[in-house]
């Protein structure tokens, strides 16, 4: 295998908050494996945090902010991407975001409003992003979604943003039959939990990291490191043949019965 299977790769990656982000394990297996990336923050509130760990891949790493709910802001860092690459081959979605208190009490309670801005912000944006990514993938690309197993389980808290999930992997599931003839593959990996600042929302996060270790068939969280190098796979020639999945990176947890 190539020891640089992403090299000459562009790629664009929204999500990063901080270093523990998923985002940002998954940049820098990206940028590791040889593609070079562009970066888009949320607000002002983290534009320096991001700043400082996205220049570590050189002063003249492009980063621009975008709310996923703004399309003019959308157009906007597509444009960018556009003038500066001039193409894009791959795509990070890991952006989500749900009321705190609709992760903290029942489903049954979900405000209209709260399941409004779930979707709109979890599983809508990666539409967005696709409308947007696929014109500059002239030679196909990959796109890369994270997602979680309470789109298809009830696990007690996650709540709307469980269903948000399910409809962000039924929209991977749609977007990569649209774009499969244009050579765009569309995947999602679902992740176990990782204890990350938009994880900290859920309610009893910490009794969820414990389960998984005494649960899971290999008895232990997954590492970042780890959906990184998926992250590369799905990116990467190895996955030429693969669209359209979930890939569960869990420690086996999704297969337990009980
Ligand atoms: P994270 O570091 O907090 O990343 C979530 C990102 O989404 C943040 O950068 C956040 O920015 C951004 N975001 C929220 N609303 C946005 C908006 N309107 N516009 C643009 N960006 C927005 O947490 P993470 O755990 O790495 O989450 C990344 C992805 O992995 C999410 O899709 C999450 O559901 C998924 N995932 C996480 C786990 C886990 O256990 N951590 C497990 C499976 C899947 P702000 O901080 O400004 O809101």
């Amino acid at each position: 295998m190539n020891s640089k299977p992403l090299s000459g790769k562009l790629g664009l990656v929204f999500g990063v908050a901080n270093k523990r982000s998923i985002a940002w394990a998954i940049a820098q297996a990206w940028a590791e494996a040889g593609a070079r990336l562009a970066f888009t923050y949320q607000g002002e509130r983290l534009k320096e945090n991001v700043e400082e760990l996205v220049g570590t891949f050189g002063p003249d790493t492009i980063l621009l902010p975008c709310d996923v709910t703004q399309d003019a802001q959308l157009d906007a860092v597509f444009q960018k991407v556009k003038d500066s690459f001039g193409r894009l081959d791959l795509l990070l979605h890991s952006v989500a975001f749900a009321p705190k208190e609709a992760l903290e009490g029942t489903f049954v309670g979900t405000t209209r409003e709260a399941f409004r801005v779930a979707h709109d912000v979890s599983a809508y944006s990666l539409v967005a992003m696709a409308q947007r990514a696929a014109p500059l993938m002239a030679q196909g690309g990959s796109m890369v979604s994270m997602t979680y197993y309470g789109s298809v389980k009830v696990v007690p808290h996650y709540n709307v943003m469980g269903v948000a999930k399910a409809s962000l992997e039924a929209s991977v599931r749609y977007l990569a039959y649209d774009l499969g003839q244009q050579k765009i593959r569309v995947n999602a990996i679902s992740a176990g939990p990782v204890n990350t600042l938009a994880a900290r929302g859920i309610s009893g996060f910490s009794a969820m990291l414990k389960h998984y270790e005494a649960h899971a068939p290999l008895k232990r969280n997954v590492e970042t490191s780890e959906l990184g190098a998926t992250g590369v796979f799905l990116a990467s020639d190895g996955a030429a043949a693969i669209t359209g999945q979930v890939m569960y990176v869990d420690c086996g947890y999704e297969i337990m019965g009980m």
